[in-house]
């Protein structure tokens, strides 16, 4: 189907003897918002990393838009033109303006003309509240502004689809909420996403779709409403009662 953004059939994958991923197959459809939840160290990093190539795997397939993602394939260079990501810590260059680190790619890589692209950072900055700061340093912001600088880097790239790998983790609990609300309106205005977070009030708000994942596999997967009201599996209802998020 020709609304299929991310494949991934019965991706397997082990670090040594470690079997981290087991078999997980999904299906991510344009404007899709995938939450991918489940413990710590239960692979759900891993898995986003899978996703644009970054680790060897050792089974299955992953594929954008039908084409093969495969790490170390000389095609990842463009795939990753097409998969944004975002991880806990921005990695925004401390030596360039929030203009230039939101310019660079569309500058250097797709090589748009300079004009079009600061006008869009510009509308880009505005949409996340910060239009101000765009010939500010990243030391002279705060995490959370930081962070929404980061989303803005992946926007103008225009991917197919944005992986968002605990965002909020490393932010004080004020600066929470700013980033999840530009998360959740890309959300609604039906950005392709797979995120994973720890916040389980905005999972609920922000999901179409939620994927728990447990000892490599995926133990529910269902509609927020689903998995939130009524978890069928012990092990998801006990990690909901750890967020005291059971209703
Ligand atoms: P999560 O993001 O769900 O907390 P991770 O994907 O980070 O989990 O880790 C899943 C498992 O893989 C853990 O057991 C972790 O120790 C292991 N792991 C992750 N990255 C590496 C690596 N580069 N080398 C070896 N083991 C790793
Ligand atoms: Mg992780």
């Amino acid at each position: 189907m020709e609304d299929i953004v991310i494949e991934v059939s019965n991706l397997k994958k082990a670090f040594g003897d470690n079997d981290v991923i087991n078999d997980i197959s999904v299906t991510v459809r344009k404007g899709e918002t995938v939450v991918l939840i489940g413990p710590s160290g239960c692979g759900k990093s891993t898995f986003l990393r899978c996703l644009n190539g970054l680790e060897p795997i050792q089974g299955g397939t992953v594929s954008l838009h039908g084409e093969p993602v495969e790490y170390g394939s000389g095609s990842l260079y463009k795939i990753r033109q097409k998969i944004g990501m975002v991880f806990q810590n921005y990695d925004l260059f401390p030596h360039m303006t929030v203009m230039d680190n939101i310019c660079l790619s569309p500058l250097k890589v797709q090589k748009r003309p300079r004009e079009e692209v600061r006008q869009e950072a510009l509308e880009l900055l505005e949409r996340v509240g910060l239009k101000d700061k765009a010939d500010a340093y990243p030391s002279e912001l705060s995490g959370g502004q930081k962070q929404r600088v980061a989303i803005v880097r992946c926007l103008i790239i225009h991917p197919d689809i944005i992986l968002l790998d605990e965002i909020t983790a490393a932010l004080d609990p004020e600066m929470v909420h700013e980033v999840l609300n530009v998360v959740l309106d890309l959300a609604k205005n039906g950005t392709t996403m797979m995120i994973v977070t720890h916040e389980m009030a905005f999972a609920e708000a922000a999901a179409d779709r939620i994927i728990f994942l447990d000892g490599g596999v995926i133990v529910e997967e269902g509609t927020p409403h689903e998995f939130f009201k009524s978890p069928r599996t012990e092990r998801a209802q006990r990690f909901l009662k750890t967020f005291s998020y059971t209703k």
